[in-house]
């Protein structure tokens, strides 16, 4: 039976769409809208993590997941040509030991195909401008749709440069580093394990490279040109996808505001290294349902604020560590083989992190 709350979800991202399934699973008829008129054609995230697949699996998402994606099980280190790690996702003790790498696209297309089988209403071509607040409900005014009831809930799902962010009293406070980064989705043949993540890091810069499908690769980091540092004998074909990118490092000063509340990167912003934005953001849509259908969505800042800074410390710190931004960070950078005796020490604590389960 559907419960009597007028909840509007403002984006169709990977966050706003986990929060209809979780909410509409708890009882509720939430709405949906997105200024896109469909899902885009390029990913920006590959990585669904353990505790990202454990949160999905009782609504059958997770099984969905699995049969679509692939399951990395490592990420090897590599200073140059030189190996120096294998960092082993098989030895955490979970019931999903791996990061399921798939696009975010295809992650997008299975929520929406959810969304829709639940009949819950996402209203795409429909651009959020403003809300109202009147006593309890919110009114609201968007482009392209009429949208005369009010809301009991607002959740901003609109990712970055949330709109319902800068409606509220709260804000986005942190940085953004000057320098961009580049990402490529290239096709490569090369000699290095398929199935398994690689970072590369040089005196210039750090890079990432994981394999979508196929043969197409996700090459990522702050190198210049960075596809000329590819593993040596590596056979470059077709560019799918160019793009540069700045790293961020931002968190909302709150995360509710009376009854609207921000989710994903409406909430937080930060770099891609450590596969933790999407992820974060279902963890957000998961705990936002629950908080609502408990009637204590102001208690979401209390059980959530502290976790999410300590995230988003701990992914600057691991960039920082790949980027080099600062003397310290390019010292450790620049001799890492000569710190290979910490990595037993500090390589478990990593793959831990990454993976979701700090
Ligand atoms: C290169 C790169 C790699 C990444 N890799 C990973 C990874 O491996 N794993 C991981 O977990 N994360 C990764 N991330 C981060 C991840 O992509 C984001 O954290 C994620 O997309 C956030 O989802 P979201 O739903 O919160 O926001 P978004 O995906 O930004 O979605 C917001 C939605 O709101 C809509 N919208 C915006 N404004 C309005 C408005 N005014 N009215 C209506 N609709 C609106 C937009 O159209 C959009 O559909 C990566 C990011 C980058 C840049």
């Amino acid at each position: 039976m559907s419960k009597r709350k007028d909840i509007l979800i403002i984006g169709a991202g990977p966050s706003g769409l986990s929060a209809a399934i979780f909410l509409h699973e708890r009882g509720f008829h939430p709405i949906i809208i997105d200024k896109k008129d469909c899902i885009g054609p390029h990913s920006k995230a590959l990585g669904v993590n353990p505790r990202s697949l454990k949160i999905l699996k009782d609504l059958g998402l997770t099984d969905r997941f699995i049969q679509n994606g692939r399951k990395m099980k490592a990420i090897n280190v590599w200073n140059k040509e030189k190996h120096l790690y294998r960092n082993d996702f098989t030895q955490i003790r979970h019931e999903y030991p791996f990061m399921l790498i798939q696009p975010q696209k295809e992650s997008e297309e299975i929520l929406l195909e959810e969304v829709l089988r639940r009949e819950i209403p996402c209203h795409y071509g429909a651009e959020f401008y403003s809300y109202n607040q009147i006593e309890e409900k919110y009114s609201i005014k968007a482009d392209r749709i009429d949208l005369n009831q009010k809301f009991d809930y607002l959740i901003g799902a609109d990712g970055g440069r949330s709109r319902v962010r800068e409606q509220s009293n709260l804000q986005l406070t942190g940085f953004s580093y000057d320098e961009s980064w580049e990402i490529y989705d290239v096709e490569l043949e090369m000699e290095i394990a398929p199935d398994e993540g690689h970072i590369r890091v040089f005196p210039e810069g750090g890079m990432i490279m994981i394999r979508l499908k196929d043969s197409v690769w996700r090459v990522a980091g702050n190198l210049p040109s960075i596809l000329n540092y590819l593993p040596a004998r590596t056979k470059v074909g077709s560019i799918s996808w160019e793009s540069k990118f700045r790293i961020h490092h931002k968190l909302a000063n709150g995360l509710v505001d009376n009854n609207v509340v921000l989710i994903g990167d409406a909430a937080h912003l930060h770099s891609p290294i450590g596969a933790r934005g999407m992820n974060l953001g279902i963890e957000d849509a998961f705990m936002v349902s629950q908080l609502i259908a408990e009637s204590n969505l102001s208690e979401y800042n209390a059980q959530r604020y502290k976790y999410l800074k300590s995230t988003v410390a701990r992914v600057n710190t691991i960039t920082m560590g790949l980027a080099g931004d600062n003397f310290s960070a390019r010292m450790v950078r620049n001799n890492m083989q000569y710190l290979r005796f910490m990595f037993p020490v500090i390589m478990p604590k990593v793959r831990k992190f990454i993976l979701g389960l700090n």
